[in-house]
């Protein structure tokens, strides 16, 4: 059904861009996906250290991610076995403990909730009334409100934000709760809490993140008569009557090798990339403006590395800290059998921000020895930190939509048009819509 003429080029491969490019390639639309860097997968890749994959971040994925996890069902041969998936559960060490057993929703969150430990009878109350106030008015609330503001207003108690919604807002929209959006923070319950009990189910990739889903969507892409390169930088996007001329610079080559010509463009970049390379024309200054107008929150994941087997027992795959540095600890040899490794997630802003890597590595290590006892010198650390890692999801956050101004040319990655924050489903969905609307707009054509 596409013009023969059709050619699509897709800028960048993370999840936005490999998740427009399958759902192209499986139309046997032609497609080609440029990524600058040696890796796919863009903020959720795998980084090479010590003869270990490590990953740029540690992610978690929630049940509700459909499109995500029907993508790596589709392209990757190991489908969800790539995952390790637990029902909800939330283990803050030493405060809020809660496990929601296999009942059908909204009844598994309530009996976890009765179940709980570590919070009062009162605290739990108060949080099943906002949670059905919420579902009553389908996760809907003011949208100039801050999460801290609106937490106030249903009176939620301070260990309860201390132990649950502080952490999960910040683990969630990456954004801490005094400045984050109340209404991106009910979308996220309403996604995870509110509709099946599976939804809420927390998955971490048992792989590296390039593996789980941009590397065999590469494989899918190519079988599907695409193609897919890496170390490719689109230098230059230029616009000629109805076409597309893309200026890159191959590696290690002393001239520009000749542009490649495309009918359509969907650019798949991180927002702080996107305005360099838009063609700078009236009609896409207000994507521009809105672009400009984003503000940023870092993320840094903390690897340490002992002697096998772990030292320390942690007490889920997966143990949420109250008190810093850290905020979260993954016992990597449970979840991806990397025997002796643990990775902490030390999300957004802080006073860790200040520090240098060997001495934040030193801090999540005393952080851990002061829960669990003495532990053993490591074999190394590995610090890694993304400045630039989501956007703020603040109140009232404009977000361009997929469609452009442009004719032909759109936009994928998280920080376009969603209910959700910066996340792996945001992008991926994103990546979905771009290639939906392409595939009406030849229909049209024909
Ligand atoms: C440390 C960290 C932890 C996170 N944790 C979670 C989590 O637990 N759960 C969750 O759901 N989300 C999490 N996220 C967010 C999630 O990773 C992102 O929302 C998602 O990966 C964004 O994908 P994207 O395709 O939109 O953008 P990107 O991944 O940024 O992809 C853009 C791609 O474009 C390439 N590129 C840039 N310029 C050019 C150019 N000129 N030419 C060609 N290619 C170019 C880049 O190299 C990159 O590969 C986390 C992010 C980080 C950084």
């Amino acid at each position: 059904m596409n013009a023969p003429s059709t050619r699509v080029a897709i800028i960048g491969g993370g999840y936005a861009g490999m998740a427009a490019a399958v759902s192209l390639a499986k139309e046997r639309i032609p497609v080609t996906v440029f990524e600058a860097g040696p890796v796919l997968g863009g903020r959720a890749r795998r980084i090479e250290f010590q003869d270990q994959a490590l990953d740029n971040g540690l992610h978690i994925l929630i049940g509700a991610y459909h499109e995500t996890l029907r993508l790596i069902r589709l392209v990757n041969p190991l489908g969800e076995k790539a995952l390790w998936r637990t029902p909800l559960q939330w283990h803050m060490h030493e405060g809020f403990q809660m496990r929601a057993p296999n009942l059908p929703a909204p009844m598994h969150l309530i009996a976890g909730l009765c179940l709980a430990q570590g919070v009062s009878v009162t605290e739990r109350l108060k949080m099943l009334l906002m949670m059905r106030k919420l579902h009553q008015s389908r996760y809907q609330c003011d949208s100039a409100l801050s999460v801290t503001q609106w937490l106030k207003i249903h009176q939620q108690g301070e260990q309860l934000t201390r132990d649950l919604w502080n952490p999960l807002c910040v683990a969630a929209l990456n954004t801490p709760a005094d400045k984050a959006s109340a209404q991106t923070f009910a979308h996220v319950l309403g996604a995870s809490l509110g509709q099946t009990a599976s939804d809420s189910d927390l998955l971490i990739s048992k792989t590296d993140l390039s593996a789980l889903f941009p590397e065999p969507a590469a494989q899918f892409i190519q079988q599907h008569s695409g193609q897919v390169f890496t170390h490719h930088r689109i230098e230059r996007l230029e616009c000629r009557g109805q076409d597309f001329f893309l200026h890159f610079k191959e590696k290690n080559d002393q001239k520009d090798p000749a542009p490649h010509q495309f009918s359509h463009v969907i650019c798949a970049l991180a927002p702080q990339q996107v305005n360099r390379l838009l063609p700078e024309v009236p009609s896409l200054q207000g994507t521009r403006d809105l672009i400009e107008a984003f503000d940023y929150q870092p993320i840094t994941s903390v690897y340490l590395q002992f002697t096998a087997p772990l030292p320390v027992r942690l007490p889920c795959p997966m143990t949420g800290l109250v008190q810093g540095p850290a905020h979260w600890l993954f016992d990597r040899q449970t979840l991806c059998g990397q025997k002796g490794l643990i990775g902490a997630v030390i999300s957004a802003e802080g006073a860790h921000d200040h520090l240098a890597q060997a001495a934040l590595a030193q801090s999540v290590h005393d952080q851990i020895q002061s829960h669990w006892g003495p532990l053993p010198p490591l074999l190394w650390h590995k610090v890694v930190t993304e400045k630039r890692a989501t956007f703020s999801a603040v109140p009232k956050l404009q977000r361009p939509t997929q469609k452009t101004e442009w004719p032909h040319l759109w936009l994928a990655g998280d920080y376009t048009q969603s209910p959700y924050p910066a996340t792996l489903e945001s992008a991926v969905q994103s990546g979905i819509a771009c290639a939906q609307g392409i595939r009406q707009s030849l229909s049209r054509a024909l």
